[in-house]
C-alpha cells in the first residue's frame, strides 16, 4: 500500500477496514484517489530539473549566468545553511486553479469547500511521494524516519492546515510528527531567520522529510530546516506541492513561465528525474 513508501519503516499494524468517509477521518489512499490525482494534474505544471536557466535549489528561475534565484541566494546568506534538496511537485502562478486550491483549503469559508481542497492537496502529495519516493532516497542518499510540516511564520494559531490535511490520509498522518514551533526570529517574505523557529520535541540523528504547500522565497521552509538541522536532525529535503512563479517579474521569468506552460504535465515525471516517465506507485503499492 501507499503508505509503505511514506518512510523506510513498514506499517506496524493493518488499519481496519471499517473506515468513515475520507471527509470525516483518516482514510487510506486507494486505487480512487489515484484517478483523483490524475484529473488534479490538469492543475499542475511541470517542474524542470536543475541546470542552465533554473534555479540549482528550487527549480523556479535565476537571473542569467546565475546558478541560484535571488530568493535562494538571499535566503542562503541569512541563513548559513539551506537543505541543498528542494523537489517541488508543481509550478503555479497566482489566480491559477492551483493556486486557488492551495488558498481555499487554509481560507475557504465553508468548511467543505476547505475540506475539499484539503483532500486535493494531500491525494497530490500522497502520488507524489509514492511515485517519486525512490527518487527523492537516491538524490538525498538516504530515507526519512517521518514527515514533518513547516509552522505558520504568521499569526495563525492552532494546527497548521496542512497538519490537519494530513490527518484526513491514514498513511500520511501515521507518519508525520510536529517538530517545530514558532521561534523569536523574524520571518517575512524573504526573511529567513535562524530563529524564526525552534524544535519543540528531540530531533537529533533523526531523518525528516520537510513537506509544505507552497514555496515562495523559501524563507520560511529554509528557516524551519535550519532549525532541524541545528538541532542534529537530517533534513532529507522539502517538498512544496507548489513553487510560485511571477512571470511578470522579469522578461527572463517570463520567457521561462512560458516553456512551462507549453510543456505537458506528467505524474509520472519530477524535477528529479532524468529520463522516462514513471508508472503509477511504481515500486509499492
Ligand atoms: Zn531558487
Ligand atoms: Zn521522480
Amino acid at each position: 500500500m501507499a503508505g509503505a513508501l511514506l518512510s523506510d519503516t513498514r506499517f506496524a499494524s493493518t488499519p481496519p477496514a471499517d473506515l468513515g468517509p475520507a471527509d470525516l477521518g483518516p482514510a487510506d489512499f486507494g486505487p480512487a484517489d489515484f484517478g483523483l490525482a490524475d484529473a488534479l494534474a490538469r492543475l499542475c505544471r511541470p517542474v524542470p530539473p536543475s541546470g542552465p536557466g533554473v534555479c540549482a535549489l528550487c527549480h523556479g528561475c535565476p537571473r542569467p549566468g546565475f546558478a541560484t534565484c535571488w530568493s535562494c541566494a538571499r535566503v542562503a546568506g541569512q541563513l548559513g545553511w539551506v537543505c541543498p534538496l528542494v523537489v517541488p511537485m508543481s509550478l503555479y502562478v497566482v489566480r491559477s486553479p492551483l493556486h486557488d486550491c492551495l488558498r481555499r483549503y487554509k481560507d475557504a469559508a465553508r468548511q467543505d469547500s476547505r475540506r475539499r481542497a484539503a483532500r486535493s492537496v494531500t491525494t497530490l502529495l500522497v502520488r507524489f511521494l509514492v511515485d517519486h519516493g525512490d527518487c527523492l532516497r537516491t538524490a538525498a542518499g538516504t530515507g526519512w524516519d517521518y514527515l514533518s510540516t513547516v509552522p505558520s511564520s504568521t499569526g495563525r494559531t492552532g494546527t497548521h492546515p496542512l497538519e490537519a490535511a494530513l490527518g484526513q490520509v491514514r498513511e500520511l498522518a501515521a507518519r508525520h510528527r510536529p517538530t517545530l514551533c514558532r521561534g523569536p526570529g523574524r520571518l517575512g517574505h524573504t526573511r529567513a531567520s535562524v530563529n524564526g523557529f525552534s524544535t519543540c520535541r528531540p530531533v537529533d540523528g533523526d531523518r525528516v522529510l520537510l513537506v509544505d504547500d507552497t514555496f515562495t522565497s523559501g524563507a520560511r521552509a529554509q528557516s524551519a530546516a535550519a532549525a532541524l538541522h541545528r538541532a542534529g536532525a537530517q533534513v532529507v529535503a522539502i517538498v512544496p506541492v507548489g513553487r510560485v512563479i511571477d512571470p511578470s517579474h522579469s522578461p527572463h521569468v517570463s520567457a521561462y513561465w512560458a516553456t512551462r506552460v507549453s510543456e505537458t504535465f506528467d505524474l509520472g515525471r519530477c524535477c528529479l528525474d532524468g529520463g522516462a516517465s514513471r508508472s503509477p506507485g511504481a515500486g509499492s503499492v
